[in-house]
């Protein structure tokens, strides 16, 4: 007899957790039905400001799957449909049409909670004001880019300036609109320590950005057409045709927390490594919390990485396979304009608040060999733990062709290396693409030094 898993979120993790189970279960085995909000299904969130900017043309192209492919490889999906409620002792969910407020229940044998993260909104005042927008759906893209077309937009400020607000700022930029960022930490982008962050700052400032950092926004001055015309922070008045907030989010856990699923100290719901919240009842992607395999604790990172894991995890699990995650490292990259950063591991508050003691080492290079024409600056910092010298973290801030160095050492991290180990990795080098002693080595050398408190003896 057929069973029936139920999915509720038709994006990253569900749509895969679907699909991974349908195509690894005998035919007329499993009867697999997506229940989601919204209008799209397999959509690339990550891919908005480069919609918004332009880059991307057409925001059809961040679609990797609509409901109709879904639907012809045999997944019930259910567009504007919500899950209102979960009953995990009668197995069924509370099911809301979006659109025609129908009502009905849903029974099911196998449960994957994929109901991604909210945004953080701040109470404050004005911020229901047209013009103000968040970044998270490709509804909420299709708003910017509309409302970017229909008016004189000069002036955007952007609050918030982590990962997606750094990306939100290049998106203004490049639309020509002058763009203030506005962030309560002291650097931009919290994910690197400060001393990069200042790096990111001063490269952002470079491109005609204005950044200010340590400041709070009180609120939104509004005009008599429902519009923002500022932002507020303290004595600072900010003017604004168009307001991003880009403020990070939540795990999107409600749901779970009332159905008495277990909730950890992030928010996000605690699943075992097979991605299991409860005897037949799954959850992944952005509403789960993660194990940290350097701090060793249960974190929130919200990152499309983890997500497509976790979906293709539990459609194993599901369909009688075995399938466990084995945690994360933390790495992550973006970019503003032509400046690209790399972040994997720990940085010094993560590391200072889990105990690690570390030595830490910072290298200017380039990307390419010094005399090749196109050679541009980057930054390399590299944390190791004292006496023991393994990788702990490494950060990367630089021009086009640094970034994605970063996984060379998230790679190392996964395996344990320590810095000494990775000062004569076998990395590959021509002058267009790095210099002889490419920055990771020489990084990894450094470090290797510090650690060792001396340059070692020659063995010869
Ligand atoms: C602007 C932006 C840029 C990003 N850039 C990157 C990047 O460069 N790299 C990276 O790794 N990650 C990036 N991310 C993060 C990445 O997009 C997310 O980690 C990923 O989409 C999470 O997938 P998910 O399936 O867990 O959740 P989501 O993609 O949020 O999907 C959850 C789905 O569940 C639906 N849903 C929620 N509640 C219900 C309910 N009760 N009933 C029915 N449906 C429901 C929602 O409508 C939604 O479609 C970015 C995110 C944003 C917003």
């Amino acid at each position: 007899m057929s069973k029936r898993m139920v999915v509720i979120g038709g994006d990253a993790t569900g749509m895969s957790a679907a699909s991974t189970a349908l195509r690894h279960s005998a035919e007329g085995e499993l009867e697999v039905v997506v229940l989601e909000r919204g209008h799209y299904t397999s959509y690339s969130a990550c891919g908005i400001p480069y919609w918004i900017s332009g880059h991307v043309p057409d925001g059809d192209q961040l679609i990797a799957r609509t409901p109709e492919q879904h639907r012809e490889a045999g997944i019930d999906v259910r567009m504007r449909t919500e899950v209102t409620a979960i009953d995990l002792e009668k197995q069924s969910v509370g099911v809301r049409g979006v659109d025609d407020g129908d009502t009905y229940e849903l029974g099911y044998d196998e449960l994957v909670i994929a109901t991604g993260a909210v945004p953080t909104v701040p109470p404050l005042e004005g911020s229901d004001a047209r013009g103000i927008f968040g970044v998270q759906t490709l509804e909420q893209g299709e708003e910017i880019v509309k409302d970017l077309a229909d008016g004189d937009r000069r002036r955007a400020v952007v609050v918030g300036a982590g990962y997606i607000g750094v990306e939100m700022a290049e998106a203004m930029v490049v639309r020509g609109l002058e763009t203030t960022v506005v962030d309560q930490a002291s650097e931009p982008f919290t994910q690197v320590d400060p001393d990069m962050g200042a790096l990111i700052r001063e490269a952002m400032e470079g491109m005609g950005m204005t950044v200010l950092t340590g400041v709070s926004v009180d609120g939104f001055d509004v005009g008599e057409d429902g519009r923002v015309r500022a932002v507020r922070a303290g004595d600072t008045v900010l003017p604004a045709d168009i307001v991003i907030v880009g403020l990070g989010v939540k795990p999107n856990a409600q749901l779970a927390a009332d159905a008495g699923l277990t909730i950890g100290p992030s928010g996000g719901i605690v699943t075992d490594a097979r991605m299991r919240a409860a005897p037949n009842v799954w959850a992944g992607g952005d509403c789960v919390e993660v194990h940290h395999r350097l701090s060793g604790q249960n974190v929130h990172i919200p990152l499309g990485t983890h997500a497509n894991k976790h979906g293709r995890i539990i459609g194993t699990n599901v369909a009688g396979g075995y399938g466990a995650f084995p945690g994360i490292i933390g790495t992550a990259i973006s970019k503003v304009c032509s400046l690209e950063i790399g972040v994997t591991g720990l940085g010094e508050t993560e590391a200072d608040a889990v105990g690690f003691g570390y030595v830490t080492a910072t290298v200017e290079s380039t990307t390419t060999a010094g005399y090749w024409p196109e050679a541009e600056e980057m930054t390399v910092k590299v944390l190791a733990e004292q006496r023991t010298g393994r990788l702990l973290g490494a950060q990367i801030v630089g021009r086009a062709g640094s970034g994605k160095r970063i996984d060379v050492f998230a790679t190392a991290i996964w395996n344990g290396m320590t810095v000494e180990e990775m000062t004569f990795m076998d990395l590959s080098y021509a002058p267009p693409f790095s210099p002889v002693w490419d920055a990771v080595l020489v990084a990894a050398r450094k470090a290797a030094k510090e650690v060792q408190g001396e340059i070692p003896a020659s063995p010869v």
